[in-house]
């Protein structure tokens, strides 16, 4: 199997790089974000408890993303491999993720980490809030407090992967097809 964690802080380009990403090698996508939305949009008791931290930028609870991932991992068991965007989030989820997939005999292939600066991150997230009808992305004060939980809960998961010798950074900066074409550089050497 092919099991890539797509890293990086919010607004780096994760979910446009994993669209690209399944096309190119078949993979199933599990992004916790959209799960999580969709609990939202569904009006189901986790998705009334989410939505309060994901309005303040805060992270929602490790046991319950690890759930939902554990949930897709069993339903998806032909799968030629995963890509994992946005989780994991914590070191915690970092060594769930390790748990699951090696009850089945699995492991995480690469982590690729896309490099955006700050600046840049606040700028592309205030342009995605003007459309995408996310309440996170319309407010600068939640989406500083998003980038403030990335560098203080996200930021060491890089640490846990570059240990293993799994961690790979590319720039996430240029244009779409720039950026691609760094992964798959990455991804195929890793195969
Ligand atoms: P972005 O990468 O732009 O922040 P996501 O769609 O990945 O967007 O996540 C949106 C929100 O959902 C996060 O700010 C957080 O509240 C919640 N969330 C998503 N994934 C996780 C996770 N793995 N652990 C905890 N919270 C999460």
């Amino acid at each position: 199997m092919l099991n890539l964690v797509l890293f990086g802080p919010p607004g780096a380009g994760k979910g446009t790089q994993s669209q690209k990403l399944i096309d190119q090698y078949q993979l199933i996508h599990l992004s916790t974000g959209d799960l999580l939305r969709g609990e939202i949009s569904q009006g189901t008791a986790l998705g009334i408890e989410a939505k309060k931290l994901m309005d303040e930028g805060m992270l929602v609870p490790d046991a319950v993303v690890i759930g939902m991932i554990s949930n897709k991992l069993d339903a998806n068991k032909d799968a030629k491999g995963f890509i994992f965007d946005g989780f994991p989030r914590t070191v915690a989820q970092a060594e769930a993720l390790d748990s699951l997939l090696a009850t089945k005999g699995e492991s995480i292939s690469s982590m690729i980490a896309l490099e955006v600066d700050d600046e840049e991150l606040e700028h592309r997230l205030l342009l995605r809030g003007k459309d995408s009808g996310r309440p996170d992305d319309a407010n600068p004060e939640v989406i500083r407090k998003r980038i403030h939980e990335y560098n203080n809960k996200t930021a060491p998961v890089a640490q846990f992967y570059q240990a293993q010798n799994k961690y790979k950074s590319v720039v996430g900066t240029g244009s779409i097809d720039e950026i691609f074409h760094s992964i798959c550089v990455v991804v195929d050497l890793c195969k």
